[in-house]
């Protein structure tokens, strides 16, 4: 028999999963035409597109612009990155389910959820503790068992882990830190965006070949500041 109580619980239960599918279609939508329609072709970084809920790594206010393709910022003066430039950074590293990644800006933990739906093991470091610990929350809730988040100076990276097959910089460093090239495995890709702070990066390709980096510039960015807790 229908109590007026479980009419009542139908009706939020049918409004939450419209409320999903509107997502769903809205995510869909921006992956077929700024994802795949920019030429993103990976199937793996177009599967981890089409899954990760960015409309839970944006502040409430910013919800509804969740599924556009543009940076969103998220407090203390940082943004999460536009997805396409996400889905590109990921498809540039070449991930792989064996693979473990480091990440050196967690912000939202948006790109370090699209890591960890193909690669195994994602490490990942935030300078601004409130984002550190925000993103950590966020991730363990979401199910991302496999992401681990510091605090920390990335500068130095993650010795502890190292070597990595591939590293993710997600803030406009002025050169390459050289501890992340020597965490880095021999054949092991780096994308990180190269140039002053608050003006236009290049984004590049650093392969690491017989200890050396191999560099390639992709494209102009403009990401927010790499910045240092101490100057050594
Ligand atoms: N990858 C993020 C976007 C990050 S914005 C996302 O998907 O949401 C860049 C982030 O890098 C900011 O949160 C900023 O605080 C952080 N950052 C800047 N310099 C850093 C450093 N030296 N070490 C670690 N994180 C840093």
């Amino acid at each position: 028999m229908f109590t007026p109580v479980s009419v009542l619980l139908l009706y939020l239960l049918s409004l939450f999963s419209l409320q999903a599918d509107v997502y769903k279609d809205r995510r869909e939508a921006l992956v077929k035409r700024h994802i795949e329609g920019r030429g993103i072709s990976d199937k793996a970084v177009l599967d981890a597109m089409r899954t990760v809920e960015r409309h839970k790594f944006v502040p409430q206010d910013q919800v509804s612009q969740a599924y556009e393709d543009h940076p969103l910022p998220i407090g203390y003066g940082q943004t999460i990155s536009q997805p396409y430039i996400v889905a590109y950074m990921t498809q540039v590293i070449k991930p792989k389910p064996h693979m473990k990644v480091l990440e050196i800006g967690t912000g939202s933990g948006y790109q370090a959820a699209v890591l960890a739906e193909i690669v195994r093991k994602v490490y990942t470091i935030e300078i601004v503790p409130e984002h550190g610990k925000m993103a950590a929350e966020r991730l363990k809730k979401l199910g991302y068992d496999n992401v681990e988040v510091k605090v920390g100076d990335g500068y130095k990276g993650w010795e502890e882990h190292a070597p990595y097959d591939a590293i993710v910089v997600t803030a406009g460093a002025e050169s390459v830190p050289p501890p992340l090239l020597d965490q880095l495995k021999e054949g092991g890709r780096m994308v990180i965006p190269v140039g002053p702070a608050f003006a236009t990066q290049s984004l590049m390709l650093i392969e690491k070949r017989k200890g050396k980096a191999v560099t390639k510039n992709l494209m102009p960015v403009i990401f927010v500041p790499f910045t240092r807790s101490e100057k050594k």
